[in-house]
């Protein structure tokens, strides 16, 4: 097809570790960092190395990818000490408050989330 390739953000700018960013995991397919504005005492964001601007552009081809991220939240989120519990956001497009149009995951823990109530 002769679809555009998809347009790099600074998140290409912190994988490719041309500019700074508190990186704590990266492996050939995702890297993670801590948000720069964080919500919650620990938030990181994990990205994949592949340009995907969303949840929208996630295309079968990208299967694996994805998979392998789900596997690497909790490793990490160990890591960050988020045993007790963490939560997992995806912004997708300008009514889910998206900025950033290169994937990622949120991971937000480090105190009780305020919803649902439980
Ligand atoms: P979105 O609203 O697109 O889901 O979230 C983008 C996130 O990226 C925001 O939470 C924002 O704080 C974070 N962010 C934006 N620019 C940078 C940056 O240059 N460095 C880091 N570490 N985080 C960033």
């Amino acid at each position: 097809t002769s679809e555009e390739p998809p347009k790099p953000t600074i998140f290409s700018k912190i994988i490719d570790k041309t500019i700074p960013a508190k990186l704590i995991y990266e492996d050939e397919h995702c890297v993670a960092f801590h948000d720069a504005n964080p919500q919650a005492p620990v938030h990181f964001l994990l990205v994949p190395r592949k340009i995907i601007t969303g949840l929208s552009a996630v295309k079968d081809e990208d299967k694996m990818l994805l998979g392998h991220m789900m596997t690497v939240v909790d490793k990490v989120a160990r890591e960050q000490r988020l045993d007790s519990g963490y939560r997992v956001v995806i912004n997708n497009g300008p009514q889910g408050c998206q900025s950033v149009y290169h994937l990622h995951l949120h991971v937000l823990g480090g105190r009780q989330l305020g919803w649902p109530p439980c």
